[in-house]
């Protein structure tokens, strides 16, 4: 992991050391760590806002968005999935994903604040090469500009222990993918268990398409998406440099549905 990176986990670090006084204050604490880490109970949040203003971290209106992929160890169905889902939130949004070959990149740990523009990375990895989070279904990286006005770029790793279950059941292949777009185009995770922004993936899932709140967050980031008409594409930077952990923010991870033990908000 880079710098930033490190000094937050030092942090978190430090904090569990310190609750660790005696059996009733780690509980205490234990509860406040969990609610921390709860997403808002509503249907739907933002997961940045510009600096200095309550103004949701966006991708440009109409924006054209490159993409890279990694399917070496995706599903079968990993492109006509992503591609279906695309084409949703282009209906939603107005934003414009344009496939742009495919990467071989697996290490994703560092750090670059310059704001170049560079594609969006969707790859399939093993549990061990997702930053850390091994018990999530796929963890999402937005990058923003120095200002958090704007998007720049994402990096949505997909964890291939789940391969089977994104080809035997299309409902958690579409929930899945949607839930990390969400995070791409700057969707937080939210409590209600109805909203595909939902932190947990249900086990059978029924939520296949964004409801109501991931809608409404989504037209409260795009309300211009009907007028969007393409005239040019977005200079994108050749260099893809390995820009991970955006200022500041968290990554963003969807739980697969664990076992007991695993079934805790870390
Ligand atoms: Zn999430």
């Amino acid at each position: 992991m880079g710098a930033e990176s490190s000094r937050s986990v030092d942090v978190v670090r430090r904090a569990a050391c310190a609750a660790a006084v005696g059996l009733l204050v780690l509980f205490v604490l234990l509860q406040i760590r969990a609610m921390d880490h709860r997403p808002p109970a509503s249907t739907s949040a933002f997961e940045s806002t510009a600096v200095g203003t309550t103004t949701p971290t966006r991708w440009p209106a109409c924006a054209i968005i490159h993409f890279v992929v990694d399917l070496r160890n995706a599903p079968k169905n990993a492109s006509a999935v992503l591609s279906r889902n695309l084409r949703v939130v282009h209906s939603i949004t107005g934003i414009t994903f344009v496939a742009a070959g495919t990467t071989t990149q697996t290490a994703f740990d560092s750090y670059d604040e310059s704001g170049a523009v560079v594609p969006v990375v969707f790859a399939w990895l093993e549990p061990r090469q997702l930053l850390g989070q091994s018990s999530v279904n796929a963890v999402t990286i937005p990058i923003v500009n120095a200002t958090r006005t704007n998007y720049t770029s994402a990096v949505v790793l997909f964890n291939d222990d789940m391969n089977a279950a994104f080809e035997a059941d299309p409902k958690f292949a579409d929930n899945l993918v949607l839930h990390e777009l969400g995070h791409v185009l700057g969707l937080a995770n939210v409590n209600d268990p109805s909203q595909v922004m939902n932190y947990y993936l249900q086990p059978r899932t029924t939520v296949d398409a964004y409801a109501s709140g991931d809608t409404t967050g989504l037209h409260r980031l795009y309300p211009g998406a009907q007028d969007c008409v393409h005239v040019s594409t977005t200079k994108v930077s050749g260099v893809a440099h390995n820009r991970v952990q955006p200022n500041g923010l968290i990554q963003q991870g969807i739980y697969r549905s664990a076992l007991p033990k695993e079934k805790q908000w870390e």
